[in-house]
């Protein structure tokens, strides 16, 4: 793993750079990916700021987002390409992937995953960071950059989502001592907030209400899941991207230990989303499914018959609080 330093230099010399994130993006990946390309471009470099899927309308606010390109990777010749909280090639999506092995650009990969597997010339992975957003923030500072107001809204969406608004242990010290910082710099925190949580459409609490009823709870009480189908979305009026956030609530009951939510992203096909409150390794859990991600939020795509699925997840997750009192 190379050192902050090393990133830093790498990119004061680099003149065409290509700045990514993950498939479906989130706020960490779209507020670091943003911050990062924004500050490099104020440097007076070329940056092209991508990802394959496009921004979750709630994000219409972060600064620099027009800039933002959703598709397969934009034409050019790039001397360096940055990739951002993306633990698994597979998760950069279509075309992105390909730059990994191409050969032509030096890979930076910068990363809070533990089971991050991307490789690139360059990379830097802390598994202690709240957010790839704390990550960039120490990058800004390494390089000697100020952090602009427009970053810093970015820096501070990055983290205030990642961390569930600074719930998860994932919060450090360190986190709320960046996070004053950004505020310092005139980061309005309640406005951006508002934005992210509280003007979602109607259609957000129709599906809520439709995801509920199918919540079910183990016997033992520690596992607890939802379902969402294509028909649910239809329903309701929902896009996929008011999916966000839902599986909480079939975490937050009361002495349930794994939450899951089971959404079908196509016919056959099925997006599994795992948070865990303490005893459950969930990144361990989406593993046995291919999938990965944090040792309390983690998820897997899975292809087959949606009860046989359920039956299959619900059991492993049984399984992984055995011995746990
Ligand atoms: P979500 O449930 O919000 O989609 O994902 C939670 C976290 O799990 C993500 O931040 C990401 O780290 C990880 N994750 C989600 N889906 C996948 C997947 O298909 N593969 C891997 N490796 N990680 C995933
Ligand atoms: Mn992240």
């Amino acid at each position: 793993m190379n050192k902050l330093a090393d990133i830093a230099a790498a990119l004061k010399s680099a003149d065409n750079i290509l700045v990514c994130g993950h498939v479906m993006p989130d706020g960490d990946s779209l507020g670091s990916v943003l911050a990062l390309g924004i500050t490099l471009e104020n440097m007076g470099k070329k940056v092209t700021m991508a990802g394959p899927d496009p921004a979750p309308a709630i994000y219409d606010f972060l600064p620099g987002l027009e800039k933002y390109r959703a598709g397969l990777p934009p034409d050019g010749v790039f001397d360096t390409l940055v990739i951002l909280d993306c633990s698994v090639p597979d998760r950069l999506g279509d075309g992105y992937s390909e730059l990994l092995s191409a050969g032509k650009t030096d890979v930076i990969i910068l990363d809070h995953h533990a089971s991050s597997s991307c490789l690139g010339k360059y990379r830097y992975v802390d598994p202690a960071a709240s957010a790839v957003g704390e990550i960039i923030y120490d990058l800004i500072i390494e390089m000697g950059l100020e952090i602009t107001l427009d970053v810093a809204v970015c820096l501070y969406t990055a983290i205030v989502t990642d961390t569930g608004s600074f719930q998860y242990d994932s919060t450090t010290p360190g986190t709320l001592r960046r996070v004053a910082k950004l505020m310092e710099i005139g980061v309005p925190a309640a406005q951006v907030n508002i934005r992210i949580y509280e003007e979602k459409p109607q259609a957000v609490y129709k599906l809520l209400c439709s995801a509920l009823s199918t919540l079910n709870t183990s016997p033992c009480g520690k596992v607890s899941w939802m379902t969402v189908t294509r028909e649910t979305l239809k329903n309701t009026g929902a896009e996929d991207e008011h999916t966000e956030g839902l599986v909480n609530y079939a975490k937050s009951i009361r002495g349930v230990e794994v939450g899951m939510l089971f959404r079908e992203i196509e016919e056959g096909c099925y997006k599994i989303s795992f948070r865990s409150k303490d005893a459950v390794d969930v990144n361990r859990l989406a593993a046995l499914f291919n999938g990965g991600g944090h040792p309390h939020a983690s998820g897997c795509t899975v292809r087959g018959n949606l009860e046989e699925i359920k039956d299959k997840v619900v059991s492993a997750a049984l399984l992984a609080l055995k011995g746990i009192k």
